[in-house]
């Protein structure tokens, strides 16, 4: 399955992490977005995003890899068009942008958002996108993908 996606990243504690060529940034605790496509296949990505120990090469790979960081869910639009950037403007719009974050390759402001996700999960859905579980998730005690 391919498409685009968004993965809902938990900060539990503040945290100052070097992102790759970015540098370093200070992140608020709280729920992110991180708007992503995988066109060839979402379910290998996801499973990379996961997966902790790895060669660090995207945006994303450096913030998960920080131990206070945990991924805790995923939104998946199944699609054969690049339509992330479209769905980040849309987010930008509602959230507050971590500056430069997963865009080097695109001309958004990021791809990276500080959300809540209650209002994030209406607003995915609404566009089409649906949850998307992977055995290997850390789910909420209530079978949603994120705490609420
Ligand atoms: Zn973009």
């Amino acid at each position: 399955m391919g498409g685009i996606y968004v993965l809902v990243v938990e900060i539990t504690r503040p945290a100052e992490i070097q992102v790759g060529k970015l540098g370093r940034i200070r992140f608020a605790p709280g729920t992110y977005a991180y708007m992503g496509s995988a066109l060839g296949g979402i379910e290998a990505r996801v499973a990379r995003h996961l997966k902790r120990e790895k060669r660090l090469r995207w945006h994303i790979d450096y913030l998960l890899s920080h131990p206070g960081v945990a991924a805790a869910g995923v939104y998946v639009w199944e699609t054969t068009e690049r339509r992330e950037c479209e769905v980040a403007r849309m987010l930008a719009a509602e959230y507050e942008v971590v500056p430069g974050f997963g865009s080097s390759d695109c001309r958004c402001r990021g791809h990276l958002f500080r959300c809540e996700l209650r209002r994030l999960g209406g607003i995915l859905e609404a566009l089409g996108f649906r949850t998307f579980r992977l055995p290997k998730l850390r789910w909420g005690h209530r079978g949603r993908p994120c705490r609420d």
